[in-house]
């Protein structure tokens, strides 16, 4: 019998005590920016309660599946996956099984019916009661935990414990969910509508950071631009260019980043903001989509792009030496060879130092998935392979101007493949491979030396 319990609902009481200490939890996260950070926080709460991180689900006594609904049969790999974790259940009465994230969400009822052995399903804002979920499961049985429309943000605690992927570098939420209606996305109806939390609360969250020896944050938002709207504080609506100044200026902060924007909200004030606040990393991830005007128009995306152009000029005019990435999807139905076309002219004049490639594929539930139109898997395929072959030269382009320029770099630690090495990033976030061994979150200035087609190679100047 799976219980369904929508939000908000009086706090399920602590059932018994305790008895995860030294159990171990295995995350396997798919998806964004957004989904790893709910991971952490994941992490953190379920080393909170005692437990501890281990490599591999065979080892964990929790497996939690934190999941995405974007990609092309995201549901059938879930499902996939679940029914190889029913085989480890089978030989391990002890395991517990969590679904999160936006397949949760949204297919909350599917998951219980069909896997019924996964012990808690928690949606997208209920990451911060997994811990008495798990409680309730051992206790009384499988669980369902979803939000619905009357979340609000004082439902969701801002300052959960965390368990980071790095220490000196931080994800920090901004705003979730979004009011946006692109026709090929689900985040609105898995996220919900945008909810900004309040300036102090963010800049309390930094510097909780800074104090742990974080120096580099990432500001998280799905349109970052129209932070603060919905917050009018005193009469007075913050917005994300305050936001950027401030904490920006907190000390200690080395270096700030944020995604995304959006090109139909982005203004000059952010780019004055970047360019006068000196831990504003110069980046910008500018999400294009198509080049095709009749394309954005179908996809409800609320620009031209001639508008995303000049918009891009804008920012590289008030913000020297931008480094500009962007996200591309093909084959959106009704997409012609000339809207295609329109595609690769915008990214040979935008000159992108990275693009995002990806074929459209219909999400259920959303508008573009019932569109007319829709682009044969071959010339999909077909036109994906040209727009690759095209990016990559523009990116091998621009690495190979940065040769002889010196640069800030932050490292992030020894390579992976090479243990003599540092992988390390520009403020324009280029991959930088430099000889030497540097901890994570130093800076420190390089000369690039060679550039290949996707990262480049530096000298300490040190
Ligand atoms: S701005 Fe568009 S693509 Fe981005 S999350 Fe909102 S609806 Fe999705």
């Amino acid at each position: 019998m799976v219980e369904t319990v929508i939000l908000p609902t009086p706090s399920i009481k602590e059932v018994r005590p305790r008895t995860r200490v030294g159990q171990g939890y295995f995350i396997r996260t798919f998806g964004c920016q957004m989904n790893e950070h709910d991971s952490e926080r994941i992490a953190g709460l379920l080393e909170s309660d005692g437990m501890v991180a281990v490599d591999s689900a065979d080892e964990a006594d929790l497996i939690v599946l934190n999941t995405c609904t974007i990609r092309e049969n995201a549901d059938a790999k879930l499902f996939g996956y679940l029914g190889a974790l029913k085989k480890l259940k089978d030989r391990n009465d002890g395991l517990s099984i969590a679904v999160g994230g936006c397949t949760a969400q949204k297919q909350r009822e599917q998951i219980a019916e069909r896997a019924k052995w996964v012990d808690v399903v928690f949606g997208t804002h209920n990451v911060h009661r997994i811990v008495d979920l798990l409680d309730h499961a051992a206790e009384w049985g499988p669980i369902t935990e979803v939000w619905d429309e009357t979340v609000s943000i004082s439902d969701i605690p801002s300052g959960l414990p965390t368990s980071r992927q790095a220490d000196h570098s931080a994800w920090v939420t901004i705003t979730i969910g979004c009011n946006n209606s692109c026709t090929f996305c689900i985040v609105p109806i898995v996220r919900g509508a945008e909810i900004s939390r309040r300036p102090g609360d963010i800049v309390a969250e930094i510097e909780g950071l800074v104090a742990e020896g974080v120096s580099e944050v990432t500001l998280l938002g799905q349109n970052v631009n129209s932070y603060g709207r919905d917050l009018g504080l005193n009469g007075h609506s913050p917005v994300f260019a305050d936001l950027l100044r401030r904490v920006g200026t907190l000390d200690g902060i080395e270096r700030i980043r944020f995604t995304s924007p959006h090109p139909k909200d982005f203004r000059e004030d952010v780019a004055y903001a970047m360019a006068e606040t000196g831990a504003v990393c110069e980046h910008i991830h500018f999400p294009l989509q198509s080049g095709s005007d009749g394309i954005l128009s179908a996809m409800h995306r609320g620009y031209t792009s001639r508008r995303f152009l000049d918009k891009l000029t804008m920012m590289r005019s008030i913000v020297p030496d931008l480094a500009a990435s962007t996200d591309i999807i093909v084959g959106f139905p009704g997409e012609t060879e000339e809207d295609f076309q329109r595609t690769l002219d915008v990214l040979e004049e935008a000159q992108f130092d990275i693009a995002f490639m990806f074929q459209f594929s219909p999400r259920p539930g959303t508008p573009a998935a019932d569109m007319g139109g829709q682009i044969v898997k071959e010339e999909m395929q077909e036109r994906f392979d040209r727009l690759i072959v095209v990016q990559n030269r523009i990116t091998f382009n621009i690495n190979k101007a940065q040769v002889s320029k010196t640069v800030e770099v932050m490292s992030e630690g020894p390579s992976r493949k090479n243990p003599d090495v540092a992988t390390t990033r520009t403020r324009g976030a280029r991959l930088v491979h430099v000889p030497g061994s540097w901890s994570p979150g130093s800076l420190f200035n390089v000369e690039i030396v060679r550039a290949a087609p996707y990262h480049l190679e530096g000298r300490s100047t040190a």
